[in-house]
């Protein structure tokens, strides 16, 4: 994507509007965020696999490549890395990145004079030329949803697969205050397009690598508790990284273990990065600590709820300037 076309608008374009693009061109290129979630890539596959469908010549691309743990999708080889050779597409589809430097490689190589814009980070800054966004969908999955069905494109059983990879992930397995009675009512239409259900929980959920639970011992080594007990840290290193064989996937979801204290109102993890930064990863438990905004001061954004940053600094200097903009907040609150 060469382009921002950043508007202080927040109307979004319709449903109508973005389906007669998607039907008008040909060539087509699906992008999504770095550090890939279940969101990304099931947003990205279900969108793929309906336009295929439509006889679309369809190109998945993300700067991360398939992850080992999301290989079971349907439709996932067709995911590829980015490559600079490619001849430019008719259209572009960003879906679930909340800024255009989070697309990486994706977004620098794919050339198309159109760009389509869905997600539901508040913070996206609407870039693109079609923008919908909605920040009450817990899922970029759930807006393709309402988009698909109403916009009458093609749905099947492995379109409906990922797009329930999408909605379970985003939402923590429906549990998320972000679940609406909307995404139950999308669920049980999802699961009457043939998804199983505990099929598909258990390899999302209970299928990871000892690797995975040998990081976590780790990390709970290195957690602290400051702000009495409102606020819940842990820190991964580069040299543990490199002892345990860390792949970025295996951080997904482990900072839920400090959310979970009782009585803890912010979780944070801190990653230390080859790049001379740190990755930044924050969860609320209350709408009064609002995480999107601290991470927006360091450059990062998000949900109210979850929100992360990529911050220059070593991993002692980040901790300390993050702990004391989180516990300034919290200690206003209470
Ligand atoms: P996670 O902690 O799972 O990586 O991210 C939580 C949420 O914060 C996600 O919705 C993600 O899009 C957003 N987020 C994480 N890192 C960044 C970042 O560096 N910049 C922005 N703008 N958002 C981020
Ligand atoms: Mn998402």
């Amino acid at each position: 994507m060469s382009k921002s076309n950043a508007s202080e608008s927040a109307a979004n374009s319709t449903f109508p509007e973005i389906a007669s693009a998607l039907r008008a061109a040909q060539r087509i290129v699906i992008v999504s965020h770095v550090r890939p979630d279940g969101d990304a890539f099931g947003s990205q596959l279900a969108l793929a696999l309906s336009l295929r469908q439509l006889g679309k010549d369809v190109a998945v691309w993300n700067e991360d490549g398939l992850l080992d743990k999301y290989s079971f999708i349907p439709g996932g080889e067709l995911l590829h890395v980015p490559t600079a050779d490619a001849a430019p597409f008719d259209l572009g589809v960003a879906l679930d990145t909340a800024g255009q430097n989070r697309l990486g490689l994706a977004g620098e190589l794919a050339r198309a004079p159109k760009w389509i814009n869905i997600d539901h980070h508040p913070t996206n800054p609407r870039y693109g030329d079609l923008v919908f966004i909605d920040p009450t969908a817990p899922a970029t999955g759930q807006i393709l949803f309402e988009l698909i069905s109403s916009e009458d494109l093609p749905m099947d059983a492995k379109i409906a697969e990922n797009l329930f990879v999408a909605i379970s992930t985003d939402t923590g397995s429906f549990q998320y205050p972000n679940t609406t009675a909307r995404t139950f009512e999308i669920g049980a239409e999802l699961v009457k397009c043939g998804v199983d259900v505990g099929r598909v929980s258990q390899l999302l959920y209970e299928s990871y690598p000892l690797r995975r639970a040998e990081l976590l011992r780790e990390l709970l080594g290195t957690m602290r508790i400051e702000a009495n007990g409102n606020v819940a840290a842990f820190s991964l290193s580069l040299a543990v990284v490199e002892r345990l064989r860390v792949k970025a996937e295996d951080n997904e979801g482990l900072i839920d273990h400090l959310r979970a204290i009782e009585g803890v109102v912010v979780a944070v993890f801190f990653e230390e990065l080859i790049e001379g930064k740190v990755r930044v990863s924050m969860r609320s438990k209350s709408e009064t600590a609002d995480v999107s905004d601290i991470c927006q001061r360091f450059g990062g954004g998000g949900h109210k709820l979850a929100a992360g940053a990529r911050i220059r600094g070593s991993l002692a200097e980040v901790e300390e300037r993050v702990l004391k903009a989180i516990s300034d907040v919290v200690n206003c609150n209470s």
